[in-house]
């Protein structure tokens, strides 16, 4: 197992859809496993998708719980249903400097997908769950959160980001 880098916006390459997973082989189930040890490094990520580790593969890791004890793996996610709408903060692993946006989105999904075993599953979900499903989901799809908020919000992000990029990179040389 191994802890990879999670890409930064605005790399290029998070906005490049996963390739569709045809079998659950060994070297999905070590991009799974990688997956979950690099979400369980950081305290407060709550879900991984390959395509921020620059694998283009359609696979994502989540858990929620606050014991870290209840991992999901949704490879080929599809939400073929969706309920109600709910405003609420975002942020990403993807999206450091501390930013956190209101996203819009479906409170209650359903979603079909292949589980870590290659078996097809199907998983209606409400509240934090569903939110990370779509999240992840939309990473899968070349998508972030902040592709859900205003230009003028976007725009606003896009300066936080560049300001805390610059501190960063004089901090590295200094
Ligand atoms: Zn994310």
């Amino acid at each position: 197992m191994a802890i990879l880098e999670i890409l930064q916006h605005p790399h290029p390459n998070l906005k490049l859809a996963g390739e569709e997973i045809k079998k659950v082989d060994a070297s999905i189930k070590k991009i799974i496993d990688d997956l979950y040890e690099t979400m369980y490094s950081f305290e407060h990520c709550v879900g991984l998708a390959a395509t921020q580790v620059n694998i283009q593969k359609k696979v994502a890791v989540i858990d929620i719980s606050e014991e870290r004890n209840e991992p999901l793996c949704i490879i080929n996610p599809v939400i073929i249903d969706t309920k109600d709408e709910v405003t609420e903060p975002e942020s990403c692993m993807s999206v450091p400097a501390g930013i956190s946006e209101n996203v819009t989105r479906p409170e209650t999904v359903t979603v079909e997908f292949m589980d870590a075993e290659g078996k097809k599953q199907k998983l209606t979900a409400s509240g934090f769950l569903a939110k990370a499903i779509q999240h992840e989901t939309d990473h899968l799809n070349g998508m972030l959160f902040i592709d859900h908020v205003s230009r003028l919000k976007r725009e606003r992000i896009e300066k936080r980001m560049s300001k805390w990029r610059k501190r960063y990179a004089d901090h590295a040389e200094s």
